[in-house]
Protein backbone atom coordinates (compact mmCIF):
# COMPACT_ATOMS: atom_id res chain seq x y z
CA UNK A 1 0.00 0.00 0.00
CA UNK A 2 1.06 3.57 -0.54
CA UNK A 3 0.41 5.75 1.96
CA UNK A 4 -0.79 9.51 0.87
CA UNK A 5 0.59 12.16 2.73
CA UNK A 6 -2.39 12.53 5.08
CA UNK A 7 -2.14 9.08 5.72
CA UNK A 8 2.05 8.95 6.31
CA UNK A 9 0.96 12.24 9.01
CA UNK A 10 -1.28 10.42 10.91
CA UNK A 11 0.53 7.00 11.42
CA UNK A 12 3.72 9.47 12.55
CA UNK A 13 1.21 11.12 15.00
CA UNK A 14 -1.08 7.63 16.01
CA UNK A 15 2.99 5.83 16.52
CA UNK A 16 4.84 8.98 17.98
CA UNK A 17 6.73 8.47 15.25
CA UNK A 18 9.81 11.14 16.01
CA UNK A 19 12.78 10.15 13.05
CA UNK A 20 12.73 9.07 10.05
CA UNK A 21 15.30 6.35 8.66
CA UNK A 22 16.03 6.58 4.78
CA UNK A 23 17.82 3.58 3.59
CA UNK A 24 19.23 2.19 0.57
CA UNK A 25 21.06 -0.67 -0.79
CA UNK A 26 24.93 0.35 -2.42
CA UNK A 27 26.55 -2.37 -4.98
CA UNK A 28 27.73 -4.20 -1.83
CA UNK A 29 24.63 -4.78 -0.44
CA UNK A 30 25.58 -2.67 2.09
CA UNK A 31 22.34 -0.41 3.76
CA UNK A 32 22.66 3.08 4.21
CA UNK A 33 20.62 5.35 5.59
CA UNK A 34 20.06 8.96 6.75
CA UNK A 35 17.98 9.78 9.80
CA UNK A 36 16.12 12.61 9.94
CA UNK A 37 13.65 14.25 12.37
CA UNK A 38 10.19 14.48 11.08
CA UNK A 39 10.55 17.81 10.69
CA UNK A 40 11.98 17.59 7.52
CA UNK A 41 8.73 15.34 6.31
CA UNK A 42 7.59 17.95 3.99
CA UNK A 43 11.17 18.01 2.31
CA UNK A 44 10.85 14.51 2.02
CA UNK A 45 7.55 14.30 0.39
CA UNK A 46 8.56 16.69 -2.16
CA UNK A 47 11.59 14.19 -2.95
CA UNK A 48 13.84 17.28 -2.01
CA UNK A 49 16.23 15.45 0.42
CA UNK A 50 19.78 15.17 -1.16
CA UNK A 51 22.69 13.29 -0.29
CA UNK A 52 26.69 13.10 -2.03
CA UNK A 53 26.57 9.67 -4.10
CA UNK A 54 30.43 10.26 -4.12
CA UNK A 55 30.76 8.86 -1.15
CA UNK A 56 28.58 5.85 -1.14
CA UNK A 57 30.83 2.00 -2.56
CA UNK A 58 29.84 1.87 -6.46
CA UNK A 59 28.13 5.16 -7.10
CA UNK A 60 29.57 8.31 -9.05
CA UNK A 61 32.43 10.53 -9.44
CA UNK A 62 32.79 13.86 -7.09
CA UNK A 63 31.78 15.64 -10.55
CA UNK A 64 28.41 13.87 -10.54
CA UNK A 65 28.33 13.63 -6.15
CA UNK A 66 24.65 15.77 -5.84
CA UNK A 67 21.48 12.63 -5.25
CA UNK A 68 18.26 12.57 -4.48
CA UNK A 69 16.08 10.16 -2.35
CA UNK A 70 12.60 9.06 -3.63
CA UNK A 71 10.83 7.74 -0.80
CA UNK A 72 8.94 4.87 -1.86
CA UNK A 73 5.96 5.18 0.57
CA UNK A 74 4.82 1.85 0.30
CA UNK A 75 7.51 0.62 2.72
CA UNK A 76 7.01 2.54 5.40
CA UNK A 77 7.36 0.45 8.96
CA UNK A 78 8.02 1.26 12.59
CA UNK A 79 10.47 -0.02 14.07
CA UNK A 80 9.30 -1.55 17.38
CA UNK A 81 12.45 -0.30 19.56
CA UNK A 82 13.89 3.06 20.98
CA UNK A 83 10.52 4.26 22.35
CA UNK A 84 11.92 6.75 24.69
CA UNK A 85 12.21 9.65 22.40
CA UNK A 86 9.37 8.73 20.40
CA UNK A 87 9.85 6.14 17.68
CA UNK A 88 11.76 6.00 14.35
CA UNK A 89 9.97 4.74 11.65
CA UNK A 90 11.96 3.52 8.17
CA UNK A 91 11.38 4.33 4.28
CA UNK A 92 13.37 2.71 1.93
CA UNK A 93 13.90 5.38 -0.93
CA UNK A 94 14.95 5.20 -5.04
CA UNK A 95 17.80 7.48 -5.97
CA UNK A 96 17.64 9.93 -8.30
CA UNK A 97 20.39 11.92 -10.47
CA UNK A 98 20.52 15.70 -9.97
CA UNK A 99 18.37 16.12 -13.42
CA UNK A 100 15.82 13.51 -11.76
CA UNK A 101 16.64 10.66 -13.14
CA UNK A 102 16.32 7.19 -12.16
CA UNK A 103 19.84 6.46 -10.92
CA UNK A 104 21.02 3.15 -12.89
CA UNK A 105 23.80 2.63 -10.56
CA UNK A 106 20.78 2.05 -7.77
CA UNK A 107 20.29 -1.81 -7.69
CA UNK A 108 16.76 -1.01 -6.35
CA UNK A 109 16.39 0.73 -9.32
CA UNK A 110 17.74 -1.81 -11.28
CA UNK A 111 15.41 -4.74 -9.83
CA UNK A 112 12.31 -2.28 -10.80
CA UNK A 113 13.56 -1.79 -14.51
CA UNK A 114 14.07 -5.78 -14.75
CA UNK A 115 10.48 -6.32 -13.42
CA UNK A 116 8.91 -4.14 -16.46
CA UNK A 117 10.72 -6.81 -18.69
CA UNK A 118 8.51 -9.57 -16.64
CA UNK A 119 5.24 -7.81 -16.67
CA UNK A 120 5.74 -7.19 -20.22
CA UNK A 121 6.12 -10.64 -20.72
CA UNK A 122 2.48 -11.02 -19.21
CA UNK A 123 3.37 -11.49 -15.35
CA UNK A 124 2.66 -10.15 -12.59
CA UNK A 125 4.43 -11.19 -9.49
CA UNK A 126 8.10 -12.92 -9.21
CA UNK A 127 7.67 -14.85 -5.74
CA UNK A 128 10.88 -14.81 -3.69
CA UNK A 129 10.79 -16.97 -0.16
CA UNK A 130 14.12 -16.35 1.60
CA UNK A 131 16.08 -18.90 3.45
CA UNK A 132 18.58 -16.85 5.46
CA UNK A 133 20.71 -18.28 7.85
CA UNK A 134 23.10 -17.13 9.96
CA UNK A 135 25.51 -17.30 13.06
CA UNK A 136 25.21 -15.94 16.72
CA UNK A 137 29.11 -15.45 18.39
CA UNK A 138 29.95 -14.22 21.75
CA UNK A 139 31.20 -10.76 21.20
CA UNK A 140 34.70 -9.89 23.96
CA UNK A 141 34.30 -6.97 26.94
CA UNK A 142 34.86 -4.67 23.84
CA UNK A 143 31.92 -5.27 21.61
CA UNK A 144 34.19 -7.02 19.07
CA UNK A 145 32.82 -9.95 18.11
CA UNK A 146 34.95 -13.13 18.42
CA UNK A 147 34.72 -16.53 16.84
CA UNK A 148 33.37 -17.93 19.48
CA UNK A 149 30.26 -19.92 19.14
CA UNK A 150 27.02 -19.33 21.63
CA UNK A 151 26.21 -23.03 22.01
CA UNK A 152 26.88 -26.68 20.43
CA UNK A 153 22.99 -27.22 19.22
CA UNK A 154 22.45 -28.40 15.79
CA UNK A 155 19.47 -28.67 13.66
CA UNK A 156 16.49 -28.23 15.14
CA UNK A 157 17.44 -28.43 19.09
CA UNK A 158 15.81 -27.11 22.06
CA UNK A 159 16.82 -25.31 24.53
CA UNK A 160 19.30 -25.26 27.01
CA UNK A 161 21.33 -26.54 23.64
CA UNK A 162 20.15 -24.28 22.10
CA UNK A 163 21.22 -20.44 24.18
CA UNK A 164 20.40 -18.49 20.89
CA UNK A 165 16.72 -19.70 20.93
CA UNK A 166 15.88 -16.80 23.45
CA UNK A 167 17.65 -14.13 20.68
CA UNK A 168 16.11 -15.53 18.10
CA UNK A 169 12.39 -15.55 19.42
CA UNK A 170 13.09 -11.59 20.25
CA UNK A 171 14.13 -11.22 16.85
CA UNK A 172 10.96 -13.12 15.90
CA UNK A 173 8.63 -10.51 17.98
CA UNK A 174 10.20 -7.90 16.27
CA UNK A 175 10.30 -8.78 12.42
CA UNK A 176 6.43 -9.42 13.63
CA UNK A 177 5.56 -5.97 15.28
CA UNK A 178 7.08 -4.70 12.03
CA UNK A 179 4.73 -6.76 9.85
CA UNK A 180 6.88 -9.67 8.93
CA UNK A 181 5.09 -12.74 8.71
CA UNK A 182 7.50 -15.33 9.99
CA UNK A 183 6.66 -19.13 9.07
CA UNK A 184 9.09 -20.72 10.68
CA UNK A 185 12.31 -19.99 12.95
CA UNK A 186 15.06 -23.24 14.11
CA UNK A 187 18.08 -23.60 15.00
CA UNK A 188 20.59 -25.01 11.81
CA UNK A 189 22.21 -27.56 11.18
CA UNK A 190 26.29 -26.38 12.64
CA UNK A 191 26.33 -24.63 16.28
CA UNK A 192 25.62 -21.23 16.80
CA UNK A 193 23.69 -21.46 13.60
CA UNK A 194 20.20 -20.25 13.21
CA UNK A 195 17.39 -19.65 9.85
CA UNK A 196 13.91 -17.74 10.08
CA UNK A 197 11.87 -17.66 7.17
CA UNK A 198 9.32 -15.29 6.45
CA UNK A 199 6.34 -15.31 3.67
CA UNK A 200 7.18 -14.93 0.52
CA UNK A 201 6.60 -11.49 -1.73
CA UNK A 202 6.88 -10.02 -4.41
CA UNK A 203 10.58 -9.69 -5.93
CA UNK A 204 11.29 -6.05 -5.02
CA UNK A 205 9.34 -6.43 -1.26
CA UNK A 206 11.27 -9.35 -0.93
CA UNK A 207 14.60 -7.49 -1.25
CA UNK A 208 13.35 -4.88 1.07
CA UNK A 209 12.33 -7.73 3.14
CA UNK A 210 15.73 -8.78 3.24
CA UNK A 211 17.62 -5.94 3.82
CA UNK A 212 15.39 -4.81 6.80
CA UNK A 213 15.82 -8.73 8.26
CA UNK A 214 19.39 -8.58 8.32
CA UNK A 215 19.17 -5.06 10.36
CA UNK A 216 16.75 -6.14 12.68
CA UNK A 217 18.62 -9.58 13.04
CA UNK A 218 22.09 -8.12 14.10
CA UNK A 219 20.44 -5.32 16.55
CA UNK A 220 18.50 -7.09 18.31
CA UNK A 221 21.53 -9.98 18.28
CA UNK A 222 23.53 -6.99 20.24
CA UNK A 223 21.39 -6.96 22.64
CA UNK A 224 22.27 -10.35 24.35
CA UNK A 225 25.94 -9.51 23.82
CA UNK A 226 26.01 -11.81 20.45
CA UNK A 227 27.01 -10.87 17.06
CA UNK A 228 25.10 -12.06 14.59
CA UNK A 229 26.43 -12.36 11.01
CA UNK A 230 25.71 -13.69 7.38
CA UNK A 231 29.50 -14.44 6.50
CA UNK A 232 28.57 -17.27 4.05
CA UNK A 233 31.29 -19.70 5.89
CA UNK A 234 32.98 -18.38 9.19
CA UNK A 235 34.18 -21.73 10.20
CA UNK A 236 35.89 -24.15 8.14
CA UNK A 237 34.93 -27.98 8.21
CA UNK A 238 31.08 -27.21 9.81
CA UNK A 239 28.13 -25.84 7.66
CA UNK A 240 28.04 -22.45 6.04
CA UNK A 241 24.61 -20.10 5.65
CA UNK A 242 23.07 -19.90 2.79
CA UNK A 243 19.76 -17.98 1.52
CA UNK A 244 17.89 -20.58 -0.93
CA UNK A 245 15.61 -18.36 -2.84
CA UNK A 246 12.35 -20.56 -3.25
CA UNK A 247 10.76 -18.52 -6.63
CA UNK A 248 7.37 -18.54 -8.71
CA UNK A 249 6.10 -16.66 -11.42
CA UNK A 250 3.11 -15.31 -11.30
CA UNK A 251 0.05 -14.13 -13.55
CA UNK A 252 -3.27 -12.79 -12.86
CA UNK A 253 -4.92 -16.42 -12.57
CA UNK A 254 -2.03 -17.44 -10.07
CA UNK A 255 1.37 -19.31 -10.14
CA UNK A 256 2.41 -20.56 -13.41
CA UNK A 257 4.38 -23.22 -12.55
CA UNK A 258 2.36 -25.05 -11.45
CA UNK A 259 -0.03 -27.95 -14.05
CA UNK A 260 -2.03 -30.65 -12.29
CA UNK A 261 -1.34 -32.34 -15.99
CA UNK A 262 2.62 -31.43 -16.75
CA UNK A 263 5.16 -33.98 -15.21
CA UNK A 264 6.06 -33.54 -11.73
CA UNK A 265 3.29 -30.92 -11.98
CA UNK A 266 4.91 -28.68 -13.05
CA UNK A 267 4.27 -26.38 -16.77
CA UNK A 268 5.84 -25.72 -19.26
CA UNK A 269 7.04 -22.18 -18.19
CA UNK A 270 8.25 -23.72 -15.07
CA UNK A 271 10.31 -26.32 -16.89
CA UNK A 272 11.66 -23.11 -19.33
CA UNK A 273 12.77 -20.96 -16.20
CA UNK A 274 14.57 -24.18 -14.90
CA UNK A 275 16.25 -24.01 -18.05
CA UNK A 276 17.42 -20.30 -17.81
CA UNK A 277 18.16 -21.01 -14.55
CA UNK A 278 20.39 -23.77 -15.29
CA UNK A 279 22.05 -22.27 -18.45
CA UNK A 280 22.95 -19.00 -16.60
CA UNK A 281 23.82 -20.49 -13.33
CA UNK A 282 27.72 -20.16 -13.83
CA UNK A 283 27.50 -17.02 -14.87
CA UNK A 284 24.70 -15.38 -12.03
CA UNK A 285 27.35 -17.11 -9.09
CA UNK A 286 29.11 -13.93 -8.97
CA UNK A 287 26.41 -12.16 -8.24
CA UNK A 288 24.57 -14.82 -5.97
CA UNK A 289 27.90 -15.41 -3.95
CA UNK A 290 29.59 -12.36 -4.28
CA UNK A 291 32.56 -12.27 -2.15
CA UNK A 292 35.82 -14.49 -1.84
CA UNK A 293 34.98 -16.12 1.27
CA UNK A 294 31.48 -17.33 -0.61
CA UNK A 295 33.48 -20.04 -2.30
CA UNK A 296 34.82 -21.59 0.54
CA UNK A 297 30.89 -22.38 1.37
CA UNK A 298 30.46 -24.15 -2.46
CA UNK A 299 32.30 -27.44 -1.19
CA UNK A 300 31.40 -30.98 -1.26
CA UNK A 301 29.77 -32.21 1.96
CA UNK A 302 27.94 -29.03 3.72
CA UNK A 303 24.71 -29.25 1.73
CA UNK A 304 25.57 -26.33 -0.03
CA UNK A 305 25.22 -27.02 -4.14
CA UNK A 306 28.47 -27.69 -6.06
CA UNK A 307 27.11 -29.07 -9.32
CA UNK A 308 24.67 -27.60 -11.60
CA UNK A 309 22.06 -29.76 -11.86
CA UNK A 310 18.24 -29.88 -10.57
CA UNK A 311 16.22 -32.77 -8.83
CA UNK A 312 12.61 -32.90 -7.81
CA UNK A 313 13.67 -35.17 -4.81
CA UNK A 314 16.90 -35.09 -3.05
CA UNK A 315 18.52 -31.66 -1.70
CA UNK A 316 22.66 -31.60 -3.19
CA UNK A 317 21.60 -29.94 -6.26
CA UNK A 318 21.69 -26.41 -7.61
CA UNK A 319 17.86 -26.40 -7.72
CA UNK A 320 15.27 -28.52 -5.75
CA UNK A 321 11.51 -28.76 -6.51
CA UNK A 322 10.05 -28.40 -3.23
CA UNK A 323 7.03 -31.29 -2.70
CA UNK A 324 4.34 -28.55 -2.44
CA UNK A 325 2.01 -27.99 -5.00
CA UNK A 326 -0.55 -25.55 -6.28
CA UNK A 327 -0.28 -22.20 -5.22
CA UNK A 328 2.95 -23.37 -3.71
CA UNK A 329 4.70 -24.65 -6.58
CA UNK A 330 8.20 -23.48 -6.73
CA UNK A 331 12.01 -23.83 -7.45
CA UNK A 332 14.03 -23.66 -4.75
CA UNK A 333 17.89 -22.16 -5.81
CA UNK A 334 20.28 -23.42 -3.03
CA UNK A 335 23.85 -21.42 -4.50
CA UNK A 336 22.74 -17.77 -3.32
CA UNK A 337 24.10 -16.68 -0.10
CA UNK A 338 23.32 -13.82 2.14
CA UNK A 339 26.17 -11.60 0.99
CA UNK A 340 24.81 -11.37 -1.86
CA UNK A 341 22.98 -8.19 -2.87
CA UNK A 342 19.73 -9.17 -2.69
CA UNK A 343 18.42 -6.73 -5.62
CA UNK A 344 21.40 -7.97 -7.87
CA UNK A 345 20.62 -11.25 -7.01
CA UNK A 346 17.12 -11.53 -7.63
CA UNK A 347 17.23 -9.32 -10.86
CA UNK A 348 19.88 -11.85 -12.45
CA UNK A 349 17.65 -15.00 -11.34
CA UNK A 350 14.40 -13.39 -12.76
CA UNK A 351 16.15 -12.76 -16.14
CA UNK A 352 18.04 -15.65 -15.65
CA UNK A 353 14.47 -17.79 -16.28
CA UNK A 354 12.79 -14.88 -18.39
CA UNK A 355 15.35 -15.87 -20.51
CA UNK A 356 14.50 -19.59 -20.47
CA UNK A 357 10.82 -18.66 -20.95
CA UNK A 358 11.43 -16.61 -23.83
CA UNK A 359 13.51 -19.16 -25.81
CA UNK A 360 11.94 -22.30 -24.66
CA UNK A 361 14.97 -23.99 -23.11
CA UNK A 362 14.54 -27.14 -22.09
CA UNK A 363 16.36 -28.29 -18.73
CA UNK A 364 18.56 -31.25 -18.81
CA UNK A 365 16.87 -34.57 -17.04
CA UNK A 366 16.61 -34.24 -13.66
CA UNK A 367 19.36 -36.04 -11.29
CA UNK A 368 17.64 -37.84 -8.50
CA UNK A 369 20.81 -39.63 -7.07
CA UNK A 370 23.24 -38.51 -4.90
CA UNK A 371 25.51 -36.44 -7.02
CA UNK A 372 28.51 -36.24 -4.26
CA UNK A 373 28.82 -40.16 -4.91
CA UNK A 374 29.37 -39.63 -8.90
CA UNK A 375 32.45 -39.63 -9.73
CA UNK A 376 33.53 -37.04 -12.44
CA UNK A 377 33.06 -39.21 -15.57
CA UNK A 378 29.54 -40.63 -14.54
CA UNK A 379 29.05 -36.93 -14.02
CA UNK A 380 30.41 -35.96 -17.51
CA UNK A 381 27.67 -38.49 -18.95
CA UNK A 382 24.81 -37.18 -17.62
CA UNK A 383 25.78 -33.63 -18.47
CA UNK A 384 26.41 -31.95 -15.20
CA UNK A 385 29.11 -28.76 -14.71
CA UNK A 386 30.43 -27.46 -11.57
CA UNK A 387 29.83 -23.92 -10.36
CA UNK A 388 32.47 -21.62 -10.60
CA UNK A 389 35.42 -22.32 -7.54
CA UNK A 390 36.75 -19.07 -7.31
CA UNK A 391 35.31 -15.71 -7.23
CA UNK A 392 37.88 -14.71 -10.04
CA UNK A 393 36.57 -17.73 -12.08
CA UNK A 394 33.20 -16.64 -11.11
CA UNK A 395 33.95 -13.01 -12.74
CA UNK A 396 35.15 -14.58 -16.00
CA UNK A 397 31.89 -16.77 -16.15
CA UNK A 398 29.96 -13.42 -15.78
CA UNK A 399 32.12 -11.24 -18.42
CA UNK A 400 30.87 -14.19 -21.02
CA UNK A 401 27.47 -13.73 -20.36
CA UNK A 402 25.72 -11.00 -21.68
CA UNK A 403 22.65 -11.64 -20.57
CA UNK A 404 23.58 -11.18 -17.07
CA UNK A 405 25.57 -8.57 -17.58
CA UNK A 406 22.74 -7.20 -19.20
CA UNK A 407 20.42 -7.78 -16.04
CA UNK A 408 22.74 -5.53 -13.64
CA UNK A 409 22.62 -3.12 -16.17
CA UNK A 410 26.14 -1.27 -17.46
CA UNK A 411 26.53 1.34 -14.84
CA UNK A 412 26.23 -1.53 -12.01
CA UNK A 413 28.63 -4.08 -14.06
CA UNK A 414 31.08 -2.08 -14.42
CA UNK A 415 31.65 -1.19 -11.05
CA UNK A 416 30.76 -4.55 -9.73
CA UNK A 417 33.04 -6.21 -12.00
CA UNK A 418 36.08 -3.75 -10.87
CA UNK A 419 35.54 -4.00 -7.58
CA UNK A 420 35.10 -7.69 -7.28
CA UNK A 421 38.19 -8.14 -9.33
CA UNK A 422 40.58 -5.52 -6.70
CA UNK A 423 38.95 -7.80 -4.26
CA UNK A 424 40.21 -11.17 -5.54
CA UNK A 425 43.51 -9.32 -6.48
CA UNK A 426 43.95 -8.41 -2.77
CA UNK A 427 43.07 -11.69 -1.31
CA UNK A 428 45.15 -13.77 -3.46
CA UNK A 429 48.26 -11.42 -2.22
CA UNK A 430 47.59 -12.36 1.04
CA UNK A 431 49.46 -15.68 3.20
CA UNK A 432 47.42 -17.15 5.17
CA UNK A 433 47.63 -19.25 8.56
CA UNK A 434 47.31 -22.48 6.86
CA UNK A 435 50.10 -21.77 4.22
CA UNK A 436 52.89 -21.32 6.84
CA UNK A 437 51.23 -24.25 8.93
CA UNK A 438 51.78 -26.43 5.67
CA UNK A 439 55.45 -25.33 4.15
CA UNK A 440 57.13 -22.88 6.58
CA UNK A 441 58.80 -26.03 7.85
CA UNK A 442 58.90 -28.59 4.56
CA UNK A 443 60.26 -26.09 2.41
P1 LIG B 1 12.59 -25.83 2.90
O1 LIG B 1 11.74 -26.81 2.17
O2 LIG B 1 13.89 -25.54 2.21
O3 LIG B 1 12.80 -26.15 4.37
P2 LIG B 1 11.12 -23.65 3.96
O4 LIG B 1 9.82 -24.27 4.38
O5 LIG B 1 12.14 -23.37 4.99
O6 LIG B 1 11.74 -24.52 2.80
O7 LIG B 1 10.84 -22.29 3.21
C1 LIG B 1 9.83 -22.18 2.30
C2 LIG B 1 9.82 -20.77 1.74
O8 LIG B 1 9.15 -20.82 0.48
C3 LIG B 1 9.04 -19.78 2.59
O9 LIG B 1 9.72 -18.55 2.59
C4 LIG B 1 7.72 -19.66 1.83
O10 LIG B 1 7.04 -18.44 2.03
C5 LIG B 1 8.20 -19.78 0.42
N1 LIG B 1 7.16 -20.07 -0.58
C6 LIG B 1 6.02 -20.77 -0.46
N2 LIG B 1 5.31 -20.74 -1.61
C7 LIG B 1 6.04 -20.00 -2.49
C8 LIG B 1 5.84 -19.59 -3.84
N3 LIG B 1 4.78 -19.94 -4.55
N4 LIG B 1 6.80 -18.82 -4.40
C9 LIG B 1 7.90 -18.46 -3.73
N5 LIG B 1 8.12 -18.82 -2.47
C10 LIG B 1 7.21 -19.58 -1.85
N1 LIG C 1 23.45 -24.44 5.42
C1 LIG C 1 23.22 -25.06 4.14
C2 LIG C 1 23.78 -24.16 3.01
O1 LIG C 1 24.86 -23.73 3.11
C3 LIG C 1 21.76 -25.38 3.88
C4 LIG C 1 21.08 -26.23 4.89
C5 LIG C 1 19.59 -26.41 4.55
O2 LIG C 1 19.28 -27.23 3.67
O3 LIG C 1 18.77 -25.68 5.11
O4 LIG C 1 23.16 -23.90 2.02
MG1 LIG D 1 18.31 -23.96 6.08
MG1 LIG E 1 15.81 -24.62 1.86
Amino acid sequence: HVYSDEEVRKLIKDDNVRFLRLMFTDLFGTIKNVEIPISQLDKLLENKIMFDGSSIDGFVRIEESDMYLYPDMSTWMVFPWGAEHGKVARVICDVYTSDRKPFEGDPRNNLIRVLKDMKAAGYTDFNIGPEPEFFLFKMDENAKPTTKLNDQGSYFDMAPMDLGENCRRDIVLELEDMGFEIEAAHHEVAPGQHEIDFKYADALEAADNIQTFKLVVRTVARKYGLHATFMPKPLAGINGSGMHLNMSLFNKSGNTFYDAKGELELSDSAYHFLGGILKHARSFTAICNPIVNSYKRLVPGFEAPVYVAWSGSNRSPLIRVPSSRGVSTRLELRSVDPAANPYLAIAAVLEAGLDGIRNEIKPEESVDRNIYRMDESEREDNNITNLPDTLHNALKDLAKDQVMRDAMGKHLYQSFFEAKNLEYDAYRQQVSEWEREQYLELY
